[in-house]
């Protein structure tokens, strides 16, 4: 066997390897217990698939061209994911991921840009690419190009660098032609392999993606990132197969699948679909909810404190809130006195409590909460009305029962935590604020409810010395 068998073998071991390692990693993503070492398994499939491609030197050369150039750019930007990876505060890892999404986006596009322009360009225009490879490269491109721009303008969103939504008569239609326009203009590619109908291609898919995103809620952008994840997928998937690397295909088509299913999950859990994610306004001028009866019955930090004393059974329910606060910390060490007084306590998680997938259970695995202590809300919703005291701790829509009476609330059918059904409900919130949705809570006006008027980490700090104060340390 000559060096250039050798080398194919190993880079094609090497992919196989990789995408073991990426498909054993997202497996591993599934369950908070074993979630980092899958990031870390991931992370080493990635760098084994980069380390082969570096082999792919062509005849008499042991590595791919412009090695040096590459290696720079891996330089700067792994010191920069590094920096940014250790400094990003925890509440603004929405933005994060979209940054790092629309780079994958981004990447993927310039693969597609690089193979349509490499074969427009050289001697023999259009010749070098077969007609299906030709199609998938300005497919991949458009949606990459999609993903770029617009995980951009979700970022500046998160970020609070740019207005929530930018809306103007007659949006739909400008974004419709413009989206028509990029696809003439890619069918035109495959054809003719014209290189300005590449440029103009790429800037109107790049113009679509801002154009899609501008009018798009902040607050909604978890939906759009994740979908844009999906899109990354894709585009690297179909560039996979116009460059015939396998490790770009596998990779691309799981985060595709991971992306899609996800996005899936988050629309099911708001009970939206996501072309109402995509073209509505939601939560930016409030709900039409029906008028709710009963009053806010306000409760001081000792009194709550002695409610949590007399109770056998306690299930803590955090939302966005506890994440503005940063209180999983001091939630957890509250957890811990009432556990040392034989208290029954649990956390419930509701699927879209936050603003990301899995926002609770990665602050409360930060705080050192067991897992064995955090309870899906499938499993916990039995469990209310056998509980003496629910603390909900800056939660305000997954815990809103007009999700299941009031057929005009913009969140009617949204499966929530059935808090209205304990014996106490303790309301830690700083004031008459409403959530994500723009609607006011039927839960806090029950009997059952108080509401305790706080920060949540001072609420936090409060009902602990409440706790001492009452038995004067307590415990065994
Ligand atoms: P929420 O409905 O947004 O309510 C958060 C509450 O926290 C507010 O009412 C606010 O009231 C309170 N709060 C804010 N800062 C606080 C602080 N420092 N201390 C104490 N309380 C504070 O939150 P949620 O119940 O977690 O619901 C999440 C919502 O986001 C859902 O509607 C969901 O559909 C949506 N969403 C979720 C995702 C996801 O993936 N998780 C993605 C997109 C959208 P005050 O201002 O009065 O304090």
């Amino acid at each position: 066997m000559d060096t250039s068998n050798i080398v194919g073998l190993v880079i094609q071991a090497s992919y196989f390897a990789a995408a073991v390692l990426l498909i054993m990693g997202i497996k591993r993503m599934s369950s908070p217990v074993t979630a980092r070492s899958g990031i870390q398994w991931a992370g080493v499939g990635v760098l084994v698939a980069v380390l082969a491609t570096f082999l792919h030197g062509g005849p008499g050369h042991v590595l791919i061209e412009n090695a040096a150039l590459i290696f720079v750019a891996i330089a700067i930007s792994t010191a920069a994911a590094w920096y940014s990876g250790k400094k990003v505060a925890m509440t603004d890892m929405p933005q994060m991921v979209a940054l790092y999404n629309g780079m994958g986006g981004g990447s993927a596009a310039a693969i597609g840009a690089s193979a349509l322009l490499g074969v427009a360009l050289s001697a023999t225009p259009g010749v070098g690419l077969t007609m299906t490879q030709k199609v998938l490269a300005v497919i991949g491109a458009l949606i990459g190009s999609i993903s770029f721009t617009g995980s951009l303008i979700a970022f500046a969103k998160l970020q609070g660098l740019m207005d929530k939504t930018f809306r103007f008569k007659g949006q739909q239609v400008v974004n419709g032609l413009c989206f028509l326009a990029a696809l003439f203009f890619g069918a035109v590619v495959v054809h003719h392999m014209w290189p300005h109908a590449i440029v103009i291609f790429f800037v109107l898919s790049l113009l679509f993606g801002i154009l899609m995103t501008l009018p798009i809620g902040g607050a909604d952008m978890p939906v759009v990132i994740s979908l844009y994840n999906a899109f990354t997928g894709l585009a690297v998937a179909f560039e996979g197969y116009v460059q015939q690397n396998v490790a770009l295909i596998i990779a691309g088509t799981v985060v595709g699948a991971a992306g899609t299913l996800l996005t899936r999950l988050m629309a099911k859990a708001m009970n939206r679909s996501i072309s109402n994610v995509l073209f509505s306004n939601f939560g930016a001028g409030g709900g039409a909810a029906s008028e709710i009866k009963g009053s806010l019955k306000p409760i001081e930090a000792d009194d709550a404190a002695s409610l949590l004393y007399l109770a056998e059974k306690v299930i803590i329910v955090p939302g966005y809130g506890m994440a503005v606060a940063q209180a999983q910390h001091k939630i957890w060490e509250l957890s811990q006195a009432l556990i040392k007084r034989d208290k029954d306590v649990k956390f419930a998680i509701h699927p879209v409590a936050g603003r990301m997938p899995g926002h609770m259970n990665v602050l409360l695995a930060e705080a050192g909460v067991p897992y064995d202590l955090i309870a899906d809300m499938d499993d916990i919703n039995p469990e209310f009305p056998n509980c003496d005291v629910a603390i909900v701790i800056g939660a305000n829509d997954v815990v809103n029962p007009v999700a299941k009476t009031d057929k005009s609330s913009p969140i009617y059918g949204m499966p929530i935590l059935d808090v209205a059904l304990a014996k106490q409900v303790i309301v830690i919130k700083r004031g008459k604020g409403t959530g994500f949705a723009g609607i006011e809570n039927a839960l806090f006006y029950q009997d059952n409810c108080k509401m305790l008027y706080d920060d949540g980490k001072e609420a936090a700090n409060k009902l602990i010395a409440g706790l001492k104060a009452v038995d004067g340390g307590g415990g065994h």
